[in-house]
C-alpha cells in the first residue's frame, strides 16, 4: 500500500462507514460544499449530532473554490471538529461525479479519501474500463471508489440528463465484479436539482422494486442514492416570498428516503436543499434589512439555518445521528 495523503489529514475512506450503515439500517449523509459557511454548517451539524459524514465536492466546486483552497478547507474542517468541537466523527473527503481518470488522480494526490468515477454517460463496456482504471489507481492508496450504473435526470453542476435511465439489475454483478468498485450509485427515480417532478402531479414513488432486485444480486454491497434533496416547501416559499422565482420546485419525500436507508442504501447525497436554505435566508435578510451590507449579517444566519436543516436530516431522515 502506498502512503495516502488523506490519512495525514485525519480523513478516512468509506469502507468502515458503509459497513456500519448497512448493518445498522441507516445512511451516511453526503453533503456538498463549495464555501466556508456551508462546510462550517456541515461539520457543526454532524459534530453536534455525532454523525459520520462525507463532505463532497464536484469538479465544478473545485473550479469555483480553487483546488488548493479546498484541500486546506477539508483539513481545516477536520481540525475544527477535533479541536473546537471536541468531536471524533469520521470524515470522508469525496469527489462527486468525477468524469475523468485524470481528475480522480488529481483529487487523490491532493488528499481525497474517496472518489466517484461517473462513467454512466458512456457505453457499458467503456464505463467498466474507465471505472476499473480509477479503482486500480485508487486502491493502491486505500482510497475507495464509487461507480455509477444508470443515469439520473436533472441538472447538477456539469451533470445534465433529460430523462432517467433506471439501473438494470442484470448488469450490477458484472459491473461490480469487473471494476472492483467499493460502492455503486444507482438510478431508481431520484434526480438532480430542485425541480425533480412535474408540478401539480403526485410525486412518483422511488422504484423500490429495482432496489430490491439489485440487493438480491449484490447482498450487503453499499448502494448510493444521488439527487436526494426533499426541497422543503417552507424554504421554497421563503425564496418566493422574498423576491425569488422558484415556481414548481419539488423533491423526494423524506419518508421515501427514510425507507431507503433501511436497505443497502448507505450513502445519500443532498445538495439542492442546502442551496435552497442559504438562498431563502439571504433573500429574507436583503428584503428585511436593505441597508445591511456586511456579508456576515446574511451569510451568518444562512449558515445557522443550514446547520438546523442538516441536524434534522441526520436525526429524522438518514438516521446517522449518534452513529459516529
Ligand atoms: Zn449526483
Amino acid at each position: 500500500m502506498k502512503e495516502a495523503l488523506y490519512k495525514k489529514l485525519g480523513l478516512v475512506n468509506t469502507r468502515e462507514m458503509f459497513k456500519g450503515a448497512i448493518n445498522g439500517g441507516y445512511a451516511i449523509p453526503a453533503y456538498n460544499f463549495n464555501n466556508m459557511e456551508q462546510l462550517q454548517a456541515i461539520i457543526g451539524a454532524c459534530a453536534e449530532t455525532n454523525s459520520p459524514v462525507i463532505i463532497q465536492v464536484s469538479s465544478g466546486a473545485r473550479k469555483y473554490a480553487n483546488q488548493t483552497m479546498l484541500r486546506y478547507m477539508a483539513e481545516g474542517a477536520v481540525q475544527m471538529a477535533r479541536k473546537d468541537f471536541k468531536s471524533n466523527i469520521p470524515i470522508v473527503l469525496h469527489l462527486d461525479h468525477g468524469d475523468t481518470y485524470e481528475l480522480c488522480v488529481s483529487c487523490i494526490e491532493s488528499g481525497f479519501s474517496s472518489v466517484m468515477i461517473d462513467g454512466s454517460a458512456h457505453p457499458y463496456e467503456e464505463n467498466i474500463a474507465l471505472t476499473k482504471k480509477v479503482v486500480d489507481y485508487a486502491h493502491q492508496y486505500d482510497v475507495t471508489v464509487e461507480g455509477e450504473l444508470g443515469v439520473l435526470a436533472g441538472i447538477e453542476d456539469d451533470v445534465k440528463a433529460e430523462t432517467h435511465t433506471y439501473t438494470d439489475p442484470k448488469q450490477v454483478q458484472d459491473f461490480v465484479g469487473k471494476t472492483g468498485v467499493d460502492s455503486l450509485a444507482i438510478s431508481i427515480g431520484t434526480s438532480h436539482g430542485a425541480y425533480k417532478f412535474k408540478p401539480g402531479q403526485p410525486v412518483p414513488p422511488l422504484r423500490f422494486d429495482i432496489l430490491k432486485e439489485i440487493e438480491k444480486k449484490l447482498p450487503g454491497f453499499p448502494i448510493v442514492l444521488h439527487g436526494s434533496s426533499s426541497v422543503p416547501q417552507e424554504y421554497v416559499q421563503m425564496v418566493n416570498k422574498y423576491g425569488g422565482a422558484m415556481k414548481d420546485a419539488v423533491g423526494v419525500p423524506e419518508e421515501q428516503l427514510r425507507e431507503a436507508t433501511k436497505s443497502a442504501v448507505c450513502k445519500i447525497n443532498i445538495d439542492s436543499d442546502g442551496r435552497l436554505v442559504v438562498t431563502g435566508v439571504i433573500r429574507k435578510v436583503f428584503v428585511e434589512k436593505p441597508a445591511e451590507f456586511d456579508p456576515r449579517k446574511y451569510l451568518g444566519p444562512a449558515r445557522e439555518e443550514l446547520k438546523k436543516l442538516l441536524i434534522h436530516k441526520n436525526q429524522n431522515v438518514l438516521g446517522s445521528a449518534g452513529k459516529a
